[in-house]
């Protein structure tokens, strides 16, 4: 089990086009990092590279999913209905 230093809304979060990367500022002066793909597979931690601390990211999966995925979890759900 991860303890977290802070949880933090993804909304709260910068985000970088460039680098497609959500940014939020660390105590230690440099910044909890975490990409969109990381985010697109359901990771939740973001890290800062210069030090130990992680927070978790709130947000909706459902936002960052591609829509094979989407559609993958549909049929799922079709399935588990019939
Ligand atoms: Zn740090």
């Amino acid at each position: 089990m991860s303890v977290y230093h802070d949880e933090i809304e993804i909304e709260d979060m910068e985000y970088d086009e460039d680098t497609e990367t959500y940014h939020y500022p660390c105590p230690c002066g440099d910044r909890f990092e975490i990409t969109r793909e990381e985010l697109e597979n359901g990771e939740d931690e973001a890290k800062c590279p210069s030090c130990s601390l992680i927070i978790k990211v709130i947000y909706d999966q459902d936002d960052f999913m591609v829509g094979e995925q989407v559609i993958a979890v549909k049929n799922m759900k079709e399935l588990e209905l019939a």
